[in-house]
This record gives C-alpha cells, sequence and structure tokens, in this order.
C-alpha cells in the first residue's frame, strides 16, 4: 500500500528551529481530514477510513530540495501553499488530477533526512504517523561536523554538481533548428493583469528570454518576436516566423480567469492542426506541469488563436499559469519559478526537435 519511489538519496545536512504543531481541518470530499507535523518531525494524518494512501520521495536536484508527498483518493476544494519553518520550506496541498489530493513536504535544501528509515505507520483505520525527521540532528550545522566528517556526503556534494536531474536539457544536432519564440502582448496591451498587479506581459518576455538562452546554448537558432515591451501586432509575429522558415513557433502566455477567481489555476497548451504541433503541445505540457506541481493539468487542446492558425510551421500557443489564481500567481512572481518554467519549455521543445527534427 504504502511504496517509496527512489530512496536512494539522502542528504546530510543540517537544520535548526522547530515546528509548531499545527491542525489544519480540510473540508472537501478528499479523504484526508486533517493534518499536523509536530515538533518531534512526525507527520500525522487523519483520514477516511481505509483509504488508500500512495507515499513518495524524491531526492533533491538543481532546482528542488528533497520532497516527500502523499496521495489521497478524492479532490480538494482549495489548493494552496502553506510556508513551512524549520527544516519545511513549504508544505503543498494540490490536485495534481481529478480526484486526487496530493500534500507535498518539500524541504529546505540543507535538510539532512534519513527517507531510507522512513515507514508510514497505521495507527487506526483512519489514522497514520511517519516520521520525517529528527529534530536533534537537524540542529546540526553544516560544516560544524556532519558534512565535513563524512566522505560519503562529500561525494554526494561533488556528484550534485553535476546532476541536473531531470533538467538536463536533450542534445539536439547544433545548427540544424531554428525557432521563434513568441512572448505575448507588449506595449500598450499588457495582457492579463493578475494578483498584486502583476502583468502577463513582463512574465512572458522574462520567460522568453531564459528559454532563448537555453536553446541558443544547445545551438537552436532562436528568434523573439520581441524583446522589450514594445506594441507588436499578430501579423507581424506570424511573419517573422513565416519569414525565417523556422522549424517550430511558440507563443508564451499566461492566463487570467473571468472575475479573477483566485481559485482558478493551471496549465494548458494549445495547438492548432496537424500531429506535429499536437506532438510538440504535449512535450511541453508534459515539462512545464512538472515544474508547477499542484497546479492542475488543463490539458493539450486545440485553439484557433490567430498566431497559431497562420503560422505555417507546427505552433503552439502555451498558458503557464493564472496570474489571477492564488497557487499560480505567488509562484509567476518569482524569478526562481520562471527559470523552471522556461527550463521546462526548452526541454520540451529539444524533446520534439530531437524526435521529429
Ligand atoms: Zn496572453
Amino acid at each position: 500500500m504504502i511504496k517509496f519511489l527512489d530512496n536512494k538519496l539522502f542528504r546530510y545536512l543540517s537544520i535548526f528551529l522547530f515546528l509548531n504543531s499545527s491542525i489544519l481541518p480540510l473540508k472537501s470530499s478528499s479523504a484526508l481530514a486533517a493534518w499536523a507535523i509536530n515538533t518531534n518531525g512526525v507527520l500525522e494524518l487523519r483520514t477516511k477510513s481505509n483509504s488508500n494512501l500512495k507515499a513518495y520521495f524524491q531526492k533533491a536536484n538543481q532546482i528542488y530540495g528533497d520532497r516527500f508527498w502523499v496521495d489521497f483518493p478524492g479532490e480538494l476544494k482549495n489548493p494552496r501553499i502553506i510556508e513551512g519553518n524549520g527544516p519545511i520550506k513549504e508544505i503543498r496541498l494540490g490536485k495534481p488530477n481529478r480526484d486526487k489530493t496530493r500534500l507535498v513536504i518539500e524541504f529546505k535544501e540543507d535538510t539532512y533526512l534519513k527517507p531510507l528509515t522512513w515507514q508510514m505507520v497505521g495507527l487506526d483505520e483512519n489514522r497514520w504517523r511517519i516520521k520525517l525527521f529528527n529534530p536533534k540532528y537537524s540542529f546540526k550545522k553544516i560544516g560544524e561536523g556532519l558534512v565535513k566528517k563524512n566522505k560519503a556526503n562529500k561525494s554526494f556534494i561533488n556528484k550534485k554538481n553535476n546532476n541536473y536531474g531531470y533538467l538536463k536539457l536533450p542534445v539536439v544536432k547544433r545548427n540544424k533548428f531554428e525557432v521563434v519564440i513568441d512572448p505575448g502582448h507588449g506595449g500598450p496591451d499588457p495582457g492579463a493583469i493578475g494578483i498584486g498587479g502583476i502583468r502577463e506581459t513582463d512574465v512572458v518576455l522574462e520567460v522568453s528570454k531564459i528559454v532563448k538562452n537555453l536553446l541558443s546554448e544547445k545551438g537552436v537558432k532562436v528568434k523573439l518576436t520581441r524583446t522589450r515591451d514594445v506594441d507588436l501586432d499578430l501579423p507581424p509575429r506570424v511573419s517573422i516566423a513565416n519569414n525565417t522558415d523556422a522549424d517550430i513557433f511558440v507563443s508564451i502566455h499566461a492566463n487570467a480567469s473571468r472575475g479573477k477567481r483566485r481559485d482558478i489555476n493551471g496549465l494548458e497548451t494549445f495547438y492548432y492542426r496537424g500531429w506535429r504541433g499536437r506532438l510538440l503541445a504535449k512535450r511541453i505540457q508534459k515539462q512545464i506541469l512538472r515544474v508547477s506541481p499542484g497546479s492542475p493539468d488543463r490539458g493539450v487542446k486545440q485553439g484557433r488563436f490567430y498566431v497559431i492558425k497562420n503560422t505555417r510551421m507546427p505552433a503552439v500557443l502555451v498558458e503557464i499559469g493564472f496570474l489571477t489564481g492564488r497557487l499560480d500567481a505567488r509562484r509567476l512572481e518569482k524569478i526562481t519559478h520562471k527559470k523552471r518554467l522556461a527550463y521546462a519549455i526548452a526541454k520540451g521543445i529539444l524533446e520534439y526537435l530531437d524526435k521529429v527534427g
């Protein structure tokens, strides 16, 4: 019933601090009824009776620390993020897909965990506990003991420097491909305006520029339809692509919901026609979801947007999240998340070029 994926890894680092014990009741049809993390590093769960839980562990990579998550049947009403303390960076309650609830505990980068010793214990038909960390050990600071003394850890740290995990970008033939990236909107048209005044035009330009750099490093020629906050009509965006004979066209946008509903979050990718456009959309959608845990998968869809309808090459329009959504907007403000999304888009593009190009 409980399985751990990829539990090879553990990290020796430090921690200080305690967690405040807190019980947060949840109202929804989710099997998760309540959870708490107490000061001994024990996660306690209360569920519907005889629920089927699945627990997972993922080792740290370049952009995330270690993380642990539990999937429960049933869907939450309100996905949310709770800021952690002590060794815990944040706790997220999400719905990864229909009829599922996911509780994610993301640890700070310097946390010392021993996932090989973890065991989810059923106390009752509706109560569970698992010890995730030992506050005693987590008091040791980097360089004061554990880290310096332990050789195994040293080699791990060295290894980590070369470990890009799933973000390792595929290699494609250099100087063979040309891609047009189209940051949506610009100038007098800021696109969606989200929580706290965050503007689509700025977010998508930033992400697009990083995508360009990542692809250029891989020997892919990239043209941006705009590099500044300028007014650019739709037809010139299309002609840039059609005139340069680009292999693919990728328009990057961020969403807003009608009525600015904060509970609407998620990512989606549109194509207009053809299996190539659909494949490109699928590759990108898969990757952007991986860096947006908890945010709903709104799917790969056909759309009749001007820029993907009138470009002659496989073309997609990516919506990287809702600027009006509580969960997405908070992330889209941060440069770390914009970098993750850019990596994800670049990865989807390179996978496509590698396969089809
Ligand atoms: Zn837009």
